[in-house]
């Protein structure tokens, strides 16, 4: 069986892992000239146990296993940090977390509820005004994702995987019994096509004459001069009630907050007129941050690949032959590619993923009317 992966990110990497471990020939095709371009170069890189849905949990638990195990599993690094994820929380949304740190702890995760003096005490720098407490995840933090990518594929490489640099898919047909890909390289073969190509995943699925709803979205990432006396690292910090995160990368800090009226687009142009949005609240919830100077070099901007329910789209497509989704991560796409190149290995080689439950990130379930949504996005 030789199997087409659309996109060189995380996602994509990690397919090809776990299809070409499985005896799968892969092929990977990525329009850039080299892997890792995408979003997952322009992430906040962080892992978090902290989920409303529990599924997510579940794949947290698992791709958190992965990456500490990463080395032995490929010889490369996924340089994973514990330094934890903090959500700071107002009254109103305290019984809601209290309630998903149940759910969270029953599934194996560590979490902790820190009442108000608990916070201070712990992460004095905060301004705590309006808050009564936070959530906690001390195995939570950051990783590599650059070295993670890089890893997943060359093992996968070891294994007969090819990579197809420069090569972009311009369009998908199935006919005499397989996939017809045409590239600007040439065209090519496969019995199945995985779509993994992020923010552009709604693209390719028209290039295969299909919808699929996930739109790109500009998201910004502000980035300080280091920031010296100050007990580095801090937690990944999210402020639920104004959507702000900040964690710190060496001595700077980095920030951002979503633009909620932002249409959609592919800009990864930095949007300045969005700073002072995002500074607002962070100047409010981290005084210190008042001593901290702007670097505007380097800044950046990435897109998440959003759709409306904030869960991904994973699995075989309907009504389309050999077809399979792993794209629409809506910003928690490098967390939890370890578990989705072994959902998309096993919805491929077994018919259908049985290591996870999928129903809530098939593509079937557009058509229902009540389904849930992933709340805890940032
Ligand atoms: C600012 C920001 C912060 C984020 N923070 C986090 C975080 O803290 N934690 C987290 O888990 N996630 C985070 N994310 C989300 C995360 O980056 C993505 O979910 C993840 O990188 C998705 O990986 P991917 O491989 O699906 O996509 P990508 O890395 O975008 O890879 C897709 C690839 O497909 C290629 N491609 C597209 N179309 C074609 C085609 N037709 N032919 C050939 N190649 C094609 C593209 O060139 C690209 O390289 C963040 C994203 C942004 C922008």
């Amino acid at each position: 069986m030789e199997i087409a992966v659309v996109g060189a990110g995380i996602v994509g990497a990690s397919c090809a892992y776990y299809l070409s471990l499985r005896g799968v020939r892969v092929r990977v095709f990525e329009q850039a000239g080299i892997p890792a371009s995408g979003s997952t170069a322009r992430s906040a890189a962080g892992i978090r146990h902290q989920f409303s849905h529990p599924e997510n949990v579940r794949m947290s638990l698992y791709s958190a296993s992965v990456f500490s195990d990463f080395t032995r599993l490929t010889s490369h690094h996924a340089g994973y940090r514990k330094v934890g994820y903090l959500f700071l929380l107002p009254r109103y949304e305290f019984e809601t977390w209290k309630k998903q740190r149940d759910m969270q702890r029953e599934l194996g995760a560590r979490v902790e509820l820190l009442s108000l003096s608990a916070l201070r005490h712990k992460f004095a720098f905060i301004d705590t005004q309006g808050l009564w407490g936070a959530s906690y995840g001390p195995d939570d933090g950051i990783v590599d994702p650059h070295g993670i990518t890089t890893g997943f594929l060359s093992v996968a490489r070891k294994h007969g995987a090819i990579l197809h640099l420069s090569t972009e898919v311009l369009q998908l047909d199935w006919h005499h019994g397989c996939w017809h890909l045409d590239t600007n390289q040439g065209v090519y073969r496969a019995d199945g096509i995985v779509n993994a190509a992020g923010p552009f995943a709604a693209e390719l699925a028209k290039r295969a004459a299909c919808q699929i709803p996930v739109a790109p979205y500009r998201r910004n990432v502000y980035l300080t001069a280091p920031v010296e006396n100050f007990p580095h690292p801090s937690p990944l910090i999210i402020d639920t009630a104004s959507g702000l995160y900040l964690r710190s990368e060496g001595k700077r800090f980095l920030l951002g907050l979503s633009n909620p009226e932002e249409p959609s687009s592919t800009s990864l142009a930095v949007d300045w007129d969005w700073l002072e949005s995002t500074l607002e609240p962070a100047l409010r919830r981290f005084p210190f941050l008042s001593d901290a100077t702007l670097d505007r070099d380097a800044c950046w901007a990435g897109l998440y690949a959003i759709t409306p329910d904030h869960h991904p789209i994973l699995g075989r497509m309907p009504g389309l032959e050999s077809f399979f989704n792993a794209c629409g991560f809506s910003g928690h796409g490098v967390q939890h590619a370890p578990a989705t190149g072994l959902i998309l290995s096993e919805e491929i080689l077994d018919g259908e993923a049985h290591s996870f439950d999928i129903s809530a990130y098939r593509y079937q379930r557009f058509a229902v009317a009540n389904r849930t949504v992933e709340t805890n996005i940032v």
